[in-house]
């Protein structure tokens, strides 16, 4: 069978030239004898490979020296709850702005440990929008500041990231990490479950300003703990050793695209197909506020469920698959991230003219 445009939230798309060179070097790694899969965390191989996984990850990002990178486990969901662990250190409260399920799940883990206070919501229409924010809302005590950058499930995104002043900000970028430039200085904490955009799942990525590891609530597990991960250059334990092997190869193949700028552009242009044809259908709309919307995930619908689902059984049987909204919101959702050719939304677009006009 041919491969299809996978439109997957995630575990998503990779770059086709990384899974020919992981096919390529499944069985034996270079001079190993042996698959990374077989290899010991503690070879000289397998430290080469997470070494140049940390080197392009910081040369990609711009990650200052000042920030630890860390490549653990657990996905994201398990960093709702380390964070809190590790950055309650002051008044045990942080500031949240719920723009979705990813959001209120961070803030319901936060109130585990101690206040999370919710500054701002979006969901009175259905997270569709992200919420203006006024900085007489932020909590000045709080220990710090959350955000979900880009909102997979709703298809919005943060165009202008909020002031938190001292209060270091912590965003939440497991779907659009790599897929525009971000300035890491302005956060305190970043993280990232790597199947979205950068991986296969496995791995979760944390960028953490070094001032803010140390002691953590009373009782953390040694593994919840960022400092015995920071402290050990991620290999206190086996460390998720193939993902971070592939995902190291996803990032060569960003450098070869030109880099996170690089890839915005191509991410610009591809939303933007699709976007434009949004806006000048009369069958099929976007969901999203036009300011917020994200470059990752599209979510539109047209104006009838059995058209929704007309459309993504169609849409199924030519080759775009999963696009089918998440469950929470119905209709349909492209997530186009980095490892999404240009052709698979132009296709995409072309396949949903032609849907239009056979079933006006
Ligand atoms: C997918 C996703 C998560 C959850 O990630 P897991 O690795 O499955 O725990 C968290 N936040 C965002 C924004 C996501 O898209």
């Amino acid at each position: 069978m041919e491969r299809v445009y996978n439109f997957s939230a995630g575990p998503s798309m990779l770059p086709l030239p990384v899974l020919e060179k992981v096919q390529k070097e499944l069985v034996c790694y270079g001079n190993s004898g042996m698959s990374v899969m077989e290899m010991s965390h503690r070879s000289k191989d397998f430290e080469e490979i997470i070494q140049d996984a940390e080197k392009l990850l910081r040369e990609l990002m711009n990650i200052p020296d000042n920030y630890k990178v860390m490549f653990l486990q657990g996905g994201g969901s398990t960093q709702f709850a380390m964070i809190p662990m590790n950055l309650f250190k002051k008044n045990k409260k942080a500031d949240f702005v719920k723009t979705g399920q990813w959001a209120k799940k961070a803030a319901e883990e936060a109130s585990k440990f101690g206040t999370a206070n919710i500054v701002a919501s979006s969901e009175d229409k259905t997270y569709s929008y992200i919420p203006v924010l006024h900085k007489e809302d932020f909590s000045k005590d709080a220990d710090y500041f959350y955000i979900t950058y880009n909102n997979t499930i709703y298809g919005t995104r943060y165009t202008e990231l909020p002031d938190t002043g001292d209060v270091p900000l912590v965003a939440d970028i497991s779907s659009n990490i790599m897929s525009e430039v971000m300035d890491v200085n302005k956060f305190g904490l970043l993280f990232a479950g790597a199947q979205k955009n950068v991986g296969p799942a496995g791995v979760t990525i944390v960028i953490m300003r070094e001032d803010l590891i140390g002691e953590p609530i009373d009782k953390t597990p040694t593994m919840l703990t960022y400092e015995t991960h920071a402290k050990n250059n991620s290999l206190y334990n086996t460390p998720p050793c193939f993902a971070i092997y592939v995902a190291k190869l996803v990032f060569e193949w960003i450098k070869e695209m030109g880099g996170v700028k690089g890839i915005q552009a191509i991410n610009e242009n591809k939303a933007g197909i699709i976007y434009d044809f949004l806006d000048a259908s009369t069958m099929f709309k976007g969901t999203v506020a036009y300011k917020d919307r994200s470059l990752m995930n599209v979510p539109f619908i047209t104006d009838s469920d059995e058209l929704n689902a007309k459309f993504i059984k169609e849409a199924t049987s030519n080759g775009f698959v999963n696009l089918k909204g998440h469950r929470t919101v119905g209709g349909m959702r492209a997530s186009i991230y980095n490892a999404m050719p240009v052709e698979g939304v132009e296709k995409l677009v072309e396949f949903m003219k032609k849907f239009e006009t056979e079933n006006k």
